[in-house]
This record gives C-alpha cells, structure tokens and sequence, in this order.
C-alpha cells in the first residue's frame, strides 16, 4: 500500500511597524533607499552606556493587531533579550518578548482544503527590535563569492511584531491565503504597509509530513520567500521533498533552509536552534509594560472595520458575485471608493463593474494607488448616471472617463474634448444643449425673436447647429419641439 502525508505548516511572520522612529530611540524607521549608516544613533548601534525607551506608538500599533486576530491582550509584560552574536547584531542580543508576549491566542478564518471556513489558531504576537543588515561585496550581492561583506545598521532596531500561529495549516495554498488575510489585514489598521517584497513583511514557514504508517518527519524550517508566490512554491518542494525522503525509509534533518526562487528548490543553511540557546533573560533596563483596561478599549473601539467584516457586509447588503466583492475589499481604500460612488447614487452593480474595468486599469497602466485618483466617486457617478439615462452609450462613456481622468477636467469638457455625444442624447442633457447652442448664438436668436426669421430660415440654422453639436445623436422632431417651446413662434 501506498503512503499518504498530512502537511503541517505553522507561520511566523514578521512585520515592520508603520512608525515613524525606531523601537527604542529617535532615529528614522525610513531605511529604504537611505545611505547605509545614516539613520542611526549610539543606542541602536549598541554603543556602552545608552539605555532604551519604549516608542509608545508601537505598543498601540501591537495592540491592534493583536485585537483584530482576536487575540488576548496581556495586561503585563516585559521585554527580553535574545542572546546571539551575529555582525548585524551589534549587542550580541535581540530586545524581544519570549516570556510573556504582548498578545496571545486568537484565530483568523480562511477557507479549508474542504472549501468551508477554517480557524487557523495564533499562538502569540509579539514585539521585538529588528537587526541591521549585511551587504556582501559579490556582483550578485550574495555572500558566495564575496571577498568583503558591509554592515548597515539603518535597519537595526526597527519595530516587529512577529505573529505566530499554531501548526493548523495544511496546504501551501491555505499558507498563501493566511498570509494574504493577515497583510490584508495590517494594511486595513494601518499597522504596516506589509510588503514582502520590500521586506516590511517576512514569512518563515515550519513544515513537517506525518507518514499514514504512523512516523512524523522532523519540522524543518523554511525562509527567504519574498512573495506570496515563493510562499506557496517553496511548500509545495518541500512537501516533495520530504515526502520522497519518508517514502524511502528515510529521517527529515530538523534544521533551516533556504528558498532560492530562480532556482526552485530549498537547500540546508543551518541546522536548528532551540529556544534555549538563545539563554533568554528579562531586559533589566527596561520597566515592566502594563497596559490599562481603558488603554486596550480605547484602541479596540478605533477598529476600523477589518477586511472580513466589510466582505460579510458586502455579501448582505450588495448583489454582487464574490469575485467582485474580493477585488472592491482587496484595499480598503478602494472599498471606500466604492461605497462613495453607491453613496452618491450609483447601482452597486455598475459602480463595481467600472471600478473592476476603468478605474483599476487607468491605476495599473499608470502604477499608481486609487488614494491619488484624480476621478472623484462624484464625478464618476455623474458619468454612470449619464450612461444610465442613455445620454452616453457605454463606448463614448469610456472614452470621456479616459479624458476626464488623463486631463483632469469636467465631465462637461471631457464631453467637449472628446467630440462624443451621446446615443440618444434627448430630455434634460438635450435642453441643455439647445440652452448652449441658443447662448452661442444670441443674434439669431434676436433674429427670431423679432419675427425677422423668413422661411424658418434661422430656426433651422439652429436646429442644425445642435444636431452638429450633439454628431446626429439627438432626434430632430424633438430639438425642434424643444427649439418651439424656447423660442414661441
Ligand atoms: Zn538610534
């Protein structure tokens, strides 16, 4: 008989807390760009004599992540060092929580292998300080082949909550969709841009295979995926991987591997450490932390609404597919463009299906986010609305929306610029322009008016004119009843 696995995944994911000056001093979290050794100080480069204080901001920022998963917040913690060398370390320790974590057991739903929603346990999040960086000197600036390496310590001592979940996941598709639910997640609290690319969100995976004949493979622990996709590509080799190893008889060495994207494969960089190498001990220079009741509820009624609750409310209150509901709740910003537009007026239905295909082609062609849209919900409602009446088929309509966006103008001038109008431009959009047309010309209007008009001569240079205005669009019989009721023969 052939055997069969059970993969067991647990996540620990790093993420840089949106602030702006680092864990325990002034300098600038902005390292991104910056040059090396410039946003730093004695403190953060571990220099004798300094001593840390708490950024106060990054407790309130732990503590709303914590509460979105549904966490308990502990009332009391300390800080603690983690005690290794490493040249990006200049303390030769880490400032983390290990004893007591600033937060501990919630959950966050996804959907399970059987298509149902899962609960995926979170074990703790915690906050710790971020090491520095090395640059090595290669071509390729890995530390093969290097012949010198470069310390930048811009990095060390930028805020992290580190969130852990318990070992419940069992599919390299549900890692991916965890991850994606918990930087969806940040980005809604606005706890950190959560960009894994960037490395202001890092994922490390644990993963081990339990054999249908009873053995358990060791966990082996699996970094540097910089991408959803790395994510789910590097489990799905190491699911191969041991799997082939069980297969034979074989044991899985406990240890850390690498993911190397451009090859596709992991490979062994170190064999694993135990919690108690690390020798944990409280942070002697840094005071207990206690949080108030007050303290936790005044930061839990600033929740904003969190992604799953604005899905479960779209699902009750719009008619719209669930394709379109992800992709409207995917940002909260774009979420809240939608729901000005159906604000101001416009169907659920066509506001989603133009901001799907308009508004988010316009931001992916020019690479920009739906915060920096020139289109006001307002003025796109104003246009739906013309589509709506019939005053603009659906293609004039696009080509006016383009217009209005790339040249920052009216719908009016777009209309204009666009030399557009308007199948079946007739009522109130008609008037108007017979309104324009007859201010235009103010001296046959005169004319008429006088009774000086011979043979309908004037009126139907008018006539003409808005027939030419509106390219054929509009029905002759009704510009001429409009034309009558304006000007009474
Ligand atoms: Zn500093």
């Amino acid at each position: 008989m052939s055997l069969t696995f059970t993969t067991v995944i647990g996540l620990e994911i790093h993420v840089q807390l949106n602030t702006r000056t680092k864990l325990f001093c002034g300098c600038s979290t902005d390292y991104i760009g910056a040059t090396p050794n410039t946003n730093i100080c004695p403190l953060c480069t571990g220099q004798p004599g300094t001593l840390p204080v708490l950024n106060e901001r990054v407790v309130e920022l732990g503590v709303r992540a914590g509460l979105a998963l549904g966490c308990t917040i502990n009332r009391v913690t300390r800080f603690d060092r983690k005690n290794y060398f490493y040249p990006d370390l200049p303390k030769a320790y880490q400032i983390s929580e290990f004893y007591v974590p600033l937060a501990e057991k919630g959950e966050v739903t996804v959907t399970g292998d059987d298509g149902k929603p899962y609960k995926v346990g979170i074990t703790r999040l915690h906050l710790e300080e971020d090491a520095g960086k090395l640059v090595h000197g290669a071509s390729d600036g890995r530390i093969v082949g290097s012949t010198q390496s470069f310390v930048d310590y811009n990095r060390s001592s930028v805020p992290l909550a580190e969130i852990v979940s318990e070992p419940d996941i069992t599919s390299p598709r549900m890692a991916k969709e965890y991850v994606a639910t918990l930087r969806q997640m940040v980005r809604y609290l606005g706890v950190s841009d959560g960009d894994m690319e960037k490395g202001s969100m890092r994922v490390d995976a644990n993963i081990s295979l339990k054999v249908s004949d009873g053995r358990w493979g060791n966990r082996v622990e699996v970094k540097n995926m910089n991408s959803l996709r790395a994510l789910e590509r590097a489990l799905e080799f190491e699911i191969r991987r041991q799997g082939a190893i069980l297969s034979d008889g074989g044991e899985i060495h406990q240890e850390t591997r690498n993911w190397d994207d451009s090859a596709g494969e992991t490979s062994s960089s170190r064999s694993k450490e135990e919690s108690n190498d690390y020798r944990y001990f409280t942070e002697p220079d840094l005071p207990p932390l206690v949080l108030s009741d007050s303290y936790i509820e005044d930061i839990e009624r600033d929740l904003p609404e969190l992604p799953w609750e604005k899905k479960a409310r779209y699902e009750r209150d719009f008619d719209l597919p669930q394709d379109d509901i992800s992709v409207l709740t995917e940002q909260k910003d774009l979420a809240e463009y939608f729901e000005a537009c159906v604000k101001a007026g416009a169907s659920p239905a066509r506001a989603s299906n133009w901001i799907r295909t308009e508004v988010l082609r316009v931001l992916n062609e020019r690479g920009g986010h739906i915060s920096e849209f020139s289109l006001s919900p307002a003025a796109l409602v104003e246009l739906l609305r013309m589509v709506e009446g019939k005053k603009l088929s659906t293609t004039a309509a696009k080509e006016v929306f383009d217009a209005m966006v790339s040249r920052e103008i009216s719908l009016k001038e777009a209309i204009d610029a666009c030399g557009v109008t308007a199948g079946n431009l007739s009522g109130d959009g008609l008037a108007s322009l017979v309104q324009s047309v007859l201010e235009a010309n103010g001296d046959v209007v005169e004319v008429i008016r006088s009774c000086d008009d011979k043979k309908d001569k004037k009126r139907k240079f008018l006539q003409g004119q808005v027939m030419k205005e509106a390219r054929g669009q509009a029905d002759p019989r009704e510009v001429a009843k409009i034309l009558d009721i304006e000007l009474p023969r």
